[in-house]
């Protein structure tokens, strides 16, 4: 694995999103239930990965990806930073969308130490909540108890709790989406009136987007996601935003245009790079 990374442009924003070299293509029906008939055979894709965003200031990330702790330990995000020339000391502030393995324990080394040393941490008061109380309570990070709590004691002092949306940096907003898992959230990018949402995992592919009312029975709470998504769907049709999820196939990004019936939505690719 080399360290599949996609940089673009949004404004004076730069960024850069890294694929961890986990996942791959799955069938749709590993995650849904009751299948519309069109989407019976559909595969989706499912590699995790991080983001970062460069303004003119500040450098941020979002999540962190599986990291060096957690199999298979692609490296894929240490190959992809080299060759970019960032360094985890250059990350000022770390967007979390949810406590998932796989986006969470790459903050940290296999001894217990923080992998970016100078950031400071943006979560939801839920996800800050559950990562120092029943971590598999929304967390999907069962037996992994001491990582949990290891985390929480290190970014304690060191994190904005988010109840509400908020702007945590002149156009960048965190906004809950919860549902997915404890606390999930989702940050919305707006440089030079080009709009950009990161969803995180409020939905794994376009696909969800496109059919938000699917039901995912793995989710935390399948009714408040299915709500999420549609949500998210129609706020970013609304403002013609840009979108790009945790889980979306290196350079998927796109735009959502109204379909044939309430609350469908067919996905555009419009990749920016
Ligand atoms: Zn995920």
């Amino acid at each position: 694995m080399t360290g599949a990374s996609y940089r673009f442009e949004l404004g004076k924003f730069e960024l850069l999103i890294v694929k961890d070299g986990t996942g791959g293509a799955r069938p749709l029906s590993d995650l849904v239930d009751d299948i519309p008939s069109d989407l019976v055979g559909h595969e989706i894709f499912m590699e995790g990965g991080l983001m970062v965003i460069d303004t003119p200031e500040k450098r941020f990330l979002i999540d962190a990806g599986n990291g060096p702790n957690r199999g298979p330990r692609t490296h894929a995000a240490e190959v992809a930073f080299e060759k970019e020339g960032i360094t985890p000391q250059s990350i000022d502030t770390i967007l979390l969308t949810h406590g998932d393995p796989d986006h969470i324990a790459g903050l940290l080394t296999k001894g217990g130490e923080f992998v970016y040393p100078n950031a400071h941490y943006v979560l939801n008061i839920d996800l800050w909540r559950a990562l120092n109380s029943d971590p598999d309570a929304g967390l999907y990070f069962v037996g992994q108890t001491d990582f949990v709590r290891r985390l929480a004691d290190l970014i304690q002092g060191r994190s904005t709790l988010l109840e509400a949306e908020r702007e945590i940096w002149p156009g960048i907003r965190a906004i809950p989406a919860l549902g997915h898992r404890a606390g999930h959230t989702i940050y919305r990018f707006d440089s030079e009136n080009t709009v950009l949402f990161h969803i995180g995992d409020a939905a794994f592919d376009p696909v969800f987007l496109e059919h938000p009312e699917l039901v995912i029975p793995a989710e935390y709470k399948p009714d408040q996601a299915r709500a999420t998504r549609k949500a998210v769907a129609r706020r970013a049709l609304a403002e013609n935003a840009l979108i790009v999820g945790s889980h979306f196939e290196l350079a998927n990004i796109g735009r959502l245009k109204q379909a044939q019936g309430k609350d469908h939505f067919q996905w555009v690719q419009q990749s920016p790079g």
